[in-house]
């Protein structure tokens, strides 16, 4: 008997995961980023939203921003402006949600509270819930009296709620207008599946659940669970792509859905692995960014009277390479490739090559990141990004053509990881050198080298095209005729045009520059070191 038992029950749950599946290939995919604005948006969840965003897109689906705003307490001004800010800069679009709308609206949880009124209202009719009357301070009491004390079926029967008060006080003391919360009635002693698309099944026994608080009278607002499982059931959600830390509320979220007869339809779930310390062990914070010099945040973060935090937008760091960074942050593409764009990583995202495991934030890939991608862009964006940088160092750009920046930033490119390092590596063209290295001079101006300075005046004069590939020959052959060492020559002119023995080739800088400044120059520098 118990085989055909064993036949049917199984047959019932092979049928239901079919149906499962073709419900799933029927529907649409909708994802959707769920951030709480309790302040800047870490990087953590930027590349939750990122995956969210890929995986919508490879799947031609839709990508939500719902805001959810339940917990007043926790509320900070400015973070909801902050993560749309964020996304929008990293070019992770958003289909529906505040701002943008959509069918599904509102898109913030506190504008929806009849909703999650008349949701807990199904839970309590059905007897899926509870009303609790406990006060803080006799919460306190139990737990005082009772070792690791939890709100379950073990203890609920002794506490004062809508279980154990006859119906008349309930009502009494809701219309008193007493304090109240929802709690969810967890049946105990059943094994809960979570079914994770990366993880697998997870089984967990419901005894170890507590009665979750749903709703709170206080301030007529759900809790985080409920909102959650209403509004990805209502917004017809099909993916929900998360951190890591919410593993341990997928339980209850299954039970939610089964309580309302929503399981049919419930999201598939992806929990992505934790970000770790670039060192040592656990997860990535603040800290370790404030300790080893890297942002945690997309942009900068300015609390109202607090310290500020840096961002990626503000360290010189460009959207793609953030995103392209964050992307293999948790996911390889199965085969060596490192730079991708964003239509890229959409074709190749594949939520069977993310790691179950924690991810090492690696800040020096992330540099490296911002490098390769500064050469791939084009010099005239470069000049544009590295304006706002002149200005910072007391040069008006308005005074260059935007050629003449966009040349000097393609010159130099090669040695910068950030935007700001243009600054260190191209001022030379932008204003003449205010000093000249000592340890240059040392080494390469000699007694000699005014009067073989005025020689070499003499030769750029003569020279019409001042071009890279037309003054070179003449001065290496100039050079050349007079049995001058070619180092020391070129040394000593270059110390004298851009104030140390670096920079790249010496006629690139003095095509740009042209031929009267590059005169002027090596003028003063006589007349300076000599001095
Ligand atoms: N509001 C939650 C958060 O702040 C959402 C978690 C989820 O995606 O379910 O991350």
């Amino acid at each position: 008997m118990d085989a055909v038992w064993d036949f049917i029950l199984n047959f019932a749950t092979t049928f239901k995961h079919c149906l499962k599946i073709i419900v799933e290939m029927d529907r649409k995919v909708r994802v959707r980023f769920a951030p709480s604005p309790t302040g800047p948006l870490h990087i953590g969840g930027v590349r939750t939203a990122l995956y969210n965003y890929l995986f919508a897109r490879q799947h031609g689906g839709d990508m939500i921003l719902r805001i959810e705003d339940t917990d007043s307490t926790r509320f900070v001004p400015g973070a909801e402006d902050y993560i749309n800010e964020a996304l929008a800069w990293l070019g992770i679009g958003i289909d529906e949600g505040v701002r943008e709308g959509g069918k599904y609206g509102p898109y913030k949880q506190s504008e929806r509270r009849d909703i999650y009124r008349e949701h807990v209202k199904m839970l309590l009719d059905n007897d899926k819930a509870y009303i609790a009357f406990d006060t803080p301070a006799e919460l306190e009491a139990k737990r005082a009296e009772i070792p690791n004390f939890q709100y379950d079926a073990s203890t609920r029967m002794s506490m004062r709620n809508s279980l154990t008060l006859p119906k008349e006080e309930v009502d009494r003391l809701i219309a008193d207008g007493e304090k109240y919360v929802v709690r969810f009635k967890v049946e105990p002693g059943r094994d809960v599946e979570v079914n994770d698309l990366l993880r697998g099944k997870v089984t967990i026994n419901s005894s170890i659940l507590d009665d979750k608080v749903l709703y709170k009278s206080a301030d007529d607002l759900p809790t985080y669970h409920l909102a959650n499982i209403v509004d990805d059931h209502l917004m017809e959600i099909t993916h929900v792509i998360r951190g890591e830390e919410w593993l341990p509320s997928a339980p209850l979220h299954v039970l939610l859905y089964e309580a309302f007869g929503w399981s049919d339809t419930a999201p598939s779930f992806v929990h992505l692995p934790l970000l770790l310390k670039p060192d040592g062990k656990g997860k990535l914070s603040k800290r370790d960014g404030d300790r080893l010099g890297f942002p945690v945040f997309p942009l900068e973060w300015h609390p109202e009277g607090g310290e500020v935090s840096s961002g990626y937008r503000e360290s010189g760091y460009l959207p793609e390479a953030v995103v392209n960074f964050l992307a293999l942050l948790g996911w390889n593409p199965g085969d060596d490739s490192e730079i991708m764009s964003m239509d890229q990583l959409i074709e190749k995202f594949d939520l069977a090559h993310c790691s179950r495991s924690g991810a090492r934030f690696d800040y020096e890939k992330g540099r490296w990141f911002n490098h390769e991608y500064l050469q791939q862009i084009p010099d005239d964006r470069l000049a544009q990004l590295f304006k706002p940088v002149l200005r910072d160092n007391g040069i008006d750009p308005d005074n260059f053509s935007d050629d003449y920046i966009a040349r000097a930033c393609g010159l130099v490119k090669g040695r910068i990881y950030f935007v700001r390092d243009l600054w260190d590596q191209a001022k030379f063209f932008f204003k003449e050198p205010d000093s000249y290295n000592p340890k240059d001079i040392k080494k390469r101006w000699s007694e000699d080298t005014p009067r073989i300075m005025g020689e070499l005046i003499e030769t750029l004069r003569g020279i019409d095209d001042f071009s890279c590939a037309s003054a070179e020959p003449i001065v290496l052959d100039w050079i050349a005729s007079k049995g001058y060492h070619l180092g020391n020559v070129m040394n000593a002119f270059r110390l004298a045009v851009v104030g140390e023995c670096k920079g790249p080739h010496m006629f690139d800088i003095t095509e740009l520059l042209g031929k009267d400044e590059t005169i002027r120059r090596i003028n003063l520098a006589v007349e300076r070191i000599k001095a």
